[in-house]
């Protein structure tokens, strides 16, 4: 049976080497692993994105197809509304990918979509088209990139709601968060060159990079912080903030790709400029951690929501593998720790 036919896979090896799983992902990546699109590196993304957001429990770590395929939706609009990158290869029944079509659809029926960005768009098309997106990937990526793994990425049954990633693969990927994403772009990248003219290829990794779009709007996190703790100090140097505050990053986004309340300080602009693109110091790592203990007892459905997929080494790892990756430290301390 092909992969992308199989409907439930349970974990084959659940025990392995950082070399093998290197064979596994660089099969992935390679010509010989068949692809008739580009949805295996669309899942891997979502799952690189999503990696900090994993809910772990004895079986493995487990993410929703409905969060997976959120991601890719968002990350398939921009490439292919806002930056019009064919994702197919050409072949005698059809020259568009299903997902091309969902999305290809909509804008059809509404042109000034296209002018928007995928957090832009109303909540009911938005809904719509995660639906139809997860109800074509789960389909149809699923378990081909099962397959490709040999079973050993995860287990997954298309009849539940998502997959429960190998624990032993969610380690590697934590670890080598950054050269894989590099690693999918380039293969991804390689994939686009033969299926797209030289004008939608400009810039092509950048776009790639891009799809994955920043948040703009933080305020809701800096009500939070603000009202329930911070009581209106920069996390970094301490001095009041009056009514000039920044919502930072404390693992910087380019690393995380995420927002997540336990990942959020309030900072002075000074402090945020100066820090900019790098991890504090590991003094303030222990302050972070000590104030996630506390405010994790707090009652609210953001934190409620954003905790579940914390434990208490999680900021620990990503802080040493934000490191590893080529992230530099910040180590400006002026006392308030
Ligand atoms: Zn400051």
């Amino acid at each position: 049976m092909a992969g992308w036919d199989l409907k439930s896979g349970s974990i084959t090896e659940y025990s392995l080497s950082e070399d093998r799983i290197w064979l596994l992902f660089n099969f992935v990546f390679s010509d010989s692993s068949r692809k008739r699109n580009t949805y295996k590196f669309g899942l891997i993304k979502s799952l690189l994105d999503s990696i900090f957001n994993g809910q772990k429990n004895e079986q493995g770590v487990y993410f929703s197809y409905e969060q997976l395929f959120a991601r890719f939706a968002e990350n398939y609009w921009n490439l292919i509304v806002k930056y019009d990158l064919r994702q197919m290869r050409r072949d005698g029944k059809s020259e568009l990918s299903k997902v091309e079509i969902i999305l290809k659809t909509v804008i059809s029926k509404n042109k000034t979509l296209s002018l928007l960005g995928f957090e832009a768009i109303d909540d009911d098309t938005k809904k719509e088209v995660i639906k139809n997106v997860t109800a074509e990937c789960r389909k149809c990526v699923v378990g081909a990139l099962y397959d490709d793994f040999n079973g050993a990425i995860y287990a997954f049954n298309l009849k539940e709601s998502g997959l429960m990633l190998n624990y032993c693969i969610y380690d590697f990927i934590l670890k080598y968060k950054s050269e894989l994403e590099k690693l999918n772009y380039y293969a991804w990248a390689r994939f686009l060159e033969q299926v797209n003219d030289d004008n939608a290829l400009v810039r092509v990794i950048d776009k790639l990079e891009l799809a994955t779009p920043r948040r703009e709007d933080l305020s809701i996190y800096r009500e939070i912080l603000r009202r329930e703790f911070e009581e209106d100090t920069c996390f970094y140097c301490g001095k009041k903030l009056h009514n000039k505050m920044h919502v930072d990053h404390f693992i910087p986004w380019s690393f995380v790709k995420d927002d997540k309340i336990w990942n959020f300080v309030l900072s002075c602009p000074t402090c945020n400029v100066k820090k900019n693109n790098r991890v504090p110091a590991r003094d303030y790592l222990l302050k972070i951690e000590d104030r996630n203990r506390k405010i994790q007892l707090i009652d609210n459905i953001v934190i409620h929501k954003d905790f579940k997929s914390y434990s208490d080494d999680l900021l620990q790892r990503m802080w040493q593998y934000a490191k590893m990756s080529g992230i530099k430290e910040y180590s400006k301390c002026n006392g308030n720790l």
